[in-house]
């Protein structure tokens, strides 16, 4: 039994972090490797293709320690078959990040690897940016709970209480047209009000957030349906450089150096945070700089023209929030 599931963990990996391997590791050598033990069923070079991998610049802890592990390795092991392109191993390319069109896959991608705050965060992020969408009061007091509650401001009582008034204006509302920018605002807050944090197993807590951060697309593809299809093609792209803003590249990491965090940099980075205000994230990039910042991810994020959201990954990194 125990090889067996050894081997269902081999072929599958581990479906609550999944990996994605960047193309540009996937150099002749490393492909070469990869191939030679597919065909001949020996997977004694896993080491070595665990040295040719971090040789290309591969700093995954799951797909390095793989192939080190003690195996065992059979044909259709998760990191042969990302590296090979084969089956479903890889979720979605860098590029694919980067330019977004699969807003599913892209939260697929984060999830079990990124913090509830932040996926509540991008929820919240969502309904605020959501142009087709009326205010309407209740759902607009449940998302400032939601947001308050993600950073430990407000209680798991008060987050339950504002699903149940949600719950409540969503019954008291009849079918017609007029209502239906209502129903889907609080729909999109009876998400961000799901309960998690604090309660019960990890796992469940992220299936929770994972839920929150899915259930946006979930809307906007209902909406599809009653909307003019431009507004929520828009809402969709701007909501796909939401999700860019608050988890950054996962494909590239950024060492963040303490001494970068500065008086300077920390005031700007908590007022904009409280304001909701961003237009003074390229004087955050000059104190960064002064501070020794020469990432230019970083920077570059800081400069260019953009969307920032609440949970802007810059903004956190610079707060020390995850
Ligand atoms: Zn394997
Ligand atoms: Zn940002």
């Amino acid at each position: 039994m125990t090889v067996l599931a050894d081997i269902v963990r081999d072929i599958f990996g581990n479906p609550f972090r999944p990996v994605a391997l960047d193309p540009s590791l996937l150099t002749p050598t490393v492909t070469a490797l990869a191939a030679q033990m597919y065909e001949s069923r020996d997977f004694s070079a896993m080491p070595i293709l665990a040295d040719a991998l971090q040789d290309e610049g591969c700093t995954s802890a799951a797909v390095l320690d793989h192939c080190r592990g003690p195996g065992p390795h059979v044909r259709g092991c998760w990191v042969v078959d990302q590296v090979l392109g084969k089956g479903h191993g890889r979720l979605m390319t860098e590029a694919e990040w980067l330019t977004g069109a699969e807003p599913r896959l892209m939260v697929k991608l984060l999830s079990g690897t990124v913090s509830d705050r932040k996926l509540r965060l991008f929820a919240c992020a969502f309904y605020h940016r959501l142009s087709c969408v009326a205010g309407d009061s209740f759902a607009d007091a449940a998302v400032e709970i939601a947001e308050r509650f993600a950073d430990g401001h407000a209680t798991a009582d008060e987050l339950s209480g504002a699903a149940t008034e949600v719950s409540a204006a969503r019954d008291a509302l009849d079918y017609s047209m007029a209502n239906r920018p209502a129903h889907v605002a609080l729909d999109l807050a009876r998400d961000v009000t799901r309960p998690d944090a604090g309660q019960g197993a990890g796992d469940i807590t992220r299936q929770c957030a994972f839920l929150c951060a899915n259930g946006p697309f979930r809307t906007l593809g209902r909406l599809w349906w009653t909307a003019d299809h431009r507004s929520v093609r828009n809402d969709m792209a701007a909501q796909m450089d939401l999700l860019r803003d608050i988890f950054g590249n996962p494909f590239r990491p950024v060492a963040f150096s303490p001494a970068w965090r500065t008086d300077t940099a920390v005031a700007l980075a908590s007022q904009m945070y409280e304001s909701r205000d961003f237009r003074a994230m390229p004087v955050l990039a000059d104190a960064l700089q002064a501070a020794g910042c020469d990432n230019a991810d970083v920077l570059d994020h800081c400069r260019a023209p953009g969307l920032h959201a609440r949970g802007c990954w810059v903004v956190d990194l610079v707060l020390g929030k995850e």
